[in-house]
C-alpha cells in the first residue's frame, strides 16, 4: 500500500478515460465509480492507454541514450532556472510533467520539491524507464495521451512542457485559474555545431513556437538558457542518435569526428491560458 501512496495522494485527480467518472486508489488499482479498473504496475506507473502507441524514432534504445545525456548533466541548466520560480508555489501544488520521456525533469525536481508531481508521456517504454529510476517512487507516473488526459478539470496548478508539444486547450481544461505553463523551447542555437554539418543548413527559429504559446497564454516571463559545452566523442554520438535533426539524414555521411563541443540553448516561456479561451 505504502508504495503506491504517490497515487493515494494523488487519486481525486484522476478521472476514468472511459466514462470520465472519478477515480480512487484501491489496493494497488486505480477504480471509477462503475469500477473500470486501471493496475497500477509494481514499478510505480499506470498505463491508461488500451494499446501502445508510442513513436517510432523513440524506441527504447533512444530513451536510454537520452537517459546518458540527461544523467551526464548537459540539460542541468535547465533545470537551474525552473526551481526558483517554483520555489513560491504553496505546498503541494499539483505539477504536471506533459510528454515527459524518461522523466528526468520530474525525478530531479521532486528530490528537491514539496510538490506533487505527476508525469505522463505517450509511450510506455519511456514511462516504465523512468519510473524504474525512481525509487523514492514520488512522482506518479502514467502513460497516457496529451490529446484525451485522464485527468479531471482545474486541478493542476502547474504544467511542465519541456522540449515537448503542446495542447493549449488541454491545458487549459486541465490548470486552475492561477495555474502556470512552463515551457521550455529549442533556442535557435539549440546544437548549431550539428546544424552546420547539414548541407543544407537552415537557421532555425523558434518564432512560430512563441507565437502559437502567445495565441493561448498570457507571456510573463521569458529566460534564456544557453551553454556550451565540451563532450567526449560518445556522448557527441549519442546526441547525434537523439536529436531530430538527424532523423532524416544518414549519420554516416556526416563528420561527426569534427564535433568536440556542443551548445544546448533553450528559452523557458511563463505563462497563464488567456481568459478569453
Ligand atoms: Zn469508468
Amino acid at each position: 500500500m505504502a508504495k503506491f501512496s504517490v497515487f493515494k495522494d494523488q487519486e481525486s485527480l484522476f478521472a476514468c478515460p472511459i466514462c470520465q467518472a472519478p477515480m480512487r486508489l484501491d489496493q494497488s488499482s486505480l477504480v471509477c465509480q462503475t469500477r473500470h479498473t486501471f493496475n497500477i504496475a509494481k514499478q510505480g506507473f499506470v498505463n491508461f492507454l488500451r494499446q501502445n502507441k508510442g513513436d517510432k524514432h523513440y524506441d527504447m534504445a533512444s530513451f536510454e541514450n537520452r537517459s546518458h545525456i540527461l544523467a551526464a548533466g548537459y540539460y542541468d541548466p535547465i533545470l537551474e532556472v525552473i526551481p526558483e520560480r517554483l520555489r513560491d508555489l504553496p505546498r503541494h501544488s499539483h505539477v504536471l510533467d506533459v510528454a515527459c520521456g524518461e522523466g528526468y525533469y520530474s525525478r530531479q525536481l521532486a528530490l528537491e520539491f514539496d510538490k506533487d508531481f505527476m508525469a505522463f508521456d505517450l509511450s510506455k517504454d519511456s514511462i516504465l524507464l523512468a519510473a524504474r529510476q525512481n525509487p523514492q517512487k514520488n512522482v506518479a507516473w502514467f502513460v497516457g495521451d496529451l490529446a484525451k488526459l485522464p485527468l479531471r478539470e482545474h486541478r493542476i496548478d502547474v504544467i511542465l512542457d519541456i522540449f515537448s508539444p503542446a495542447n493549449y486547450q488541454e491545458f487549459g481544461r486541465l490548470l486552475t485559474d492561477q495555474g502556470l505553463i512552463f515551457k521550455v523551447i529549442p533556442h535557435k542555437d539549440h546544437l548549431k555545431e550539428f546544424r552546420q554539418l547539414l548541407p543544407e543548413a537552415q537557421a532555425y527559429s523558434n518564432q512560430d513556437v512563441l507565437e502559437h504559446f502567445q495565441d493561448s497564454c498570457e507571456l510573463l516571463e521569458r529566460v534564456m538558457i544557453s551553454k556550451t559545452w565540451s563532450m567526449p566523442a560518445e556522448h557527441v554520438q549519442a546526441f547525434a542518435e537523439m536529436t531530430p535533426l538527424f532523423f532524416h539524414v544518414d549519420k554516416k555521411t556526416l563528420d561527426l569526428t569534427s564535433v568536440r563541443q556542443l551548445t544546448v540553448a533553450g528559452e523557458l516561456l511563463i505563462g497563464r491560458i488567456k481568459n478569453d479561451k
